[in-house]
């Protein structure tokens, strides 16, 4: 197999629409992680609207959260329990977890994304 049929395929098997120009699947392979567990990465937000202010990637790239059912049932789970890890290791024990779906609603990236916010909210997350 070529390595572009090979690089297609694999993007298929990631759930993609198209991952190649998606900012999200860099940032889960060469970002800053603050947490790393299989399957996923936490950053801190580019532009912070709490004092903590992080985000849960999925490598698996789907494009919002109506496509969570593209997670096979364990791969979901471990992702919810990622969320509430990453926000105990960031010191947090009360926090909010919010996912935009859909550019009404506003999402800007569209590859999910999970928003955990701790501490004090700055501003609206759209
Ligand atoms: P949403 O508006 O729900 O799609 O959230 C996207 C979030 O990604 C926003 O809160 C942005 O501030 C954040 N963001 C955009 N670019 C970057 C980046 N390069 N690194 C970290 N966070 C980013
Ligand atoms: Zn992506």
């Amino acid at each position: 197999m070529s390595s572009s049929a090979f690089a297609e395929r694999a993007s298929r098997r990631r759930g993609s629409s198209l991952p190649e120009d998606c900012l999200f699947c860099k940032l889960v392979q060469e970002g800053d992680h603050v947490a790393k567990t299989d399957g996923f990465v936490a950053i801190r937000d580019i532009n912070p609207r709490a004092d903590t202010h992080l985000l849960v990637l999925p490598e698996r790239h789907v494009p919002t959260f109506r496509e969570v059912g593209e997670f096979p049932p364990d791969e979901a789970k471990r992702m919810l329990e990622f969320v509430a890890e990453t926000a105990r290791e960031a010191g947090l024990e009360d926090y909010r977890v919010v996912v935009n779906v859909g550019a009404g609603a506003g999402q800007t990236v569209f590859h999910l994304h999970w928003h955990i916010l701790g501490g004090q909210i700055k501003g609206p997350l759209a």
